[in-house]
């Protein structure tokens, strides 16, 4: 490290910028969101300077630094030289720097004692970012990154848990037991709830267990499940939260269709679970998987449950989240993009279109034993577009369902074969040869139907989509 990161308490410090543009404005406006008492040095003040000056929130000494004036300013802290004069920059640096006073002259490091970082501001959480004076675009480009990355009620969440720092001592004496305290607290429901702006919720959780120590001493850390939407295939359709909850996770149990990358955004040290249904041999019934998750909360594990697309559609996720009610698991549901949102996006056609469709249908081509077949004269009538979801076998089935209630044989329809993924295989064809084009290019799953006017917008977006920017691992 070329620097200390510190960070450093100047509430009613005296410091002193010298420079009244916009550069030393920017650099005012930071020490005067830390509280200093600022005085500004410069023979005119520039508009966002003017502008602390009218707030009341600067000292104005209207003239040129030189050292003959430092007698008359008060002893600073902290100083910082932002003007166009390189001598008056210089003078500054080598009057304070000589008495050990930190200087910073913007944009010069090699008159810098103190850089100013970049911050990610959650107050009271902040976040420094310095690349030691290298770049300071390249700092800003990390501080983009982590803005989006940082939900902002981590301030809500940093005064919540500052305030309640003291209660917690007086209940757990014993400093690593206010440590797993805290870590299992900040690593579960709490945070989102705070996070989220439920601060009651929050308060209510962190009193309950509170409590429960203060009756039964501590014990075992409760377990969570977070059922979690993975997406269609392309590992950057994960939702933030979707990976924020997964970064938790002591446990990852996931699906056949769950990208490789998106599994290994988890913890090294998380134990993964493959629970696919692939294989007919090697069948992992959904009833026992529903009894894993409640197993492994018990143990007070924090279970991700990875699942293709969206866990609420065809995914089964209400059937885990039922059995997770029953037992009193807490959990979190994500949604995911689906498969039908995903693949026809990537397949360049939208669902809906003001001249060809005004509804869609999800459907299952795979019909479950004793649920009612599918309703091919309403869907022929519908004027949806159909997304049949495992419908490859079924594919004679729906094509002659269909025709036979009135759809028109030469509906476009698009067969989606690894949507979004880098070997995405789109085939466009016509109702009526969807099934023997589905033969022909030997299409496996997974694979997405689509039946519906709509596809034929395809001709005119393709072209220009940058889609395909994506570079095979
Ligand atoms: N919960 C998932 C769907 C699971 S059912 C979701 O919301 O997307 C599994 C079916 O989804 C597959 O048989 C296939 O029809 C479809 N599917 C999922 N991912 C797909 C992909 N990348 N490309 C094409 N179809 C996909």
């Amino acid at each position: 490290m070329d620097y200390l990161p510190i960070f450093m308490k100047i509430e009613q410090q005296h410091c002193l910028i010298v420079g009244g543009g916009a550069v030393a404005a920017r650099k005012a406006d930071l020490f005067i969101k830390s509280g200093a008492i600022v005085t500004v040095v410069a023979p005119e003040l520039g508009n966002e300077m003017k502008f602390h000056l009218a707030q009341g929130k600067i000292i104005w000494h209207m003239n040129t630094f030189s050292t003959a004036l430092v007698s008359e300013l008060p002893r600073p802290s902290l100083v910082i030289s932002a003007t166009d004069d390189q001598d008056v920059n210089l003078a500054v640096y080598e009057t304070y720097h000589a008495q050990s006073i930190p200087v910073n002259v913007a944009d010069q490091t090699e008159y810098c004692d103190f850089i100013l970082p970049a911050i990610v501001d959650r107050a009271p959480m902040t976040i420094a970012i310095s690349t030691g004076g290298r770049s300071p675009v390249l700092a800003r480009v990390m501080k983009a990154r982590l803005e989006t990355m940082i939900p902002h009620g981590f301030s809500v969440l940093t005064d919540l848990v500052g305030r309640y720092r003291q209660a917690v001592k007086n209940v757990i004496s014993d400093i690593d037991g206010r440590k797993t305290f805290w870590e299992t607290l900040l690593s579960g429901l709490f945070i989102d709830k705070a996070v989220h702006g439920n601060t009651g919720e929050a308060e209510a959780l962190l009193e309950a267990e509170l409590e429960t120590i203060r009756t039964n001493g501590q014990s075992l850390p409760q377990g969570e499940v977070y059922i979690i939407g993975a997406g269609p295939g392309d590992p950057d359709l994960m939702t933030f939260k979707g990976l924020r909850l997964l970064q938790q996770a002591d446990v990852i149990l996931y699906d056949r269709l769950v990208a490789p990358e998106i599994l290994e955004m988890g913890r090294r040290e998380a134990e993964r679970i493959y629970v696919g249904k692939k294989e007919k041999w090697h069948k992992i019934d959904q009833k026992d998987i529903n009894q894993m998750l409640v197993d492994l909360a018990r143990q007070g594990k924090r279970v991700a449950r990875l699942k293709g697309g969206d866990p609420y559609i065809f995914g089964r996720g209400a059937e885990e989240v039922e059995l997770l009610v029953q037992h009193d698991v807490p959990y979190q549901v994500v949604p995911g993009i689906t498969a039908a949102a995903g693949c026809s996006v990537y397949a360049d056609f939208p669902l809906t279109h003001r001249d060809y469709a005004q509804s869609v249908a999800l459907i299952t081509g795979h019909q479950q034993a004793g649920a009612q077949g599918i309703d091919y004269a309403r869907l022929a009538q519908s004027g949806d577009t159909m997304v049949f979801y495992m419908g490859i076998k079924n594919a004679p089935k729906i094509q002659a369902g269909l025709i036979a209630h009135g759809l028109c044989p030469d509906t476009p329809a698009a067969i989606i074969e690894n949507g979004t993924r880098l070997n995405q295989k789109v085939t466009v064809t016509s109702l009526s040869k969807l099934s023997e084009t589905i033969q022909k290019q030997s299409i496996k799953p997974p694979a997405l139907l689509v039946i519906g006017d709509v596809i034929k917008v395809r001709e005119r977006l393709q072209k220009k989509s940058l889609l395909d920017d994506r570079v095979p691992a």
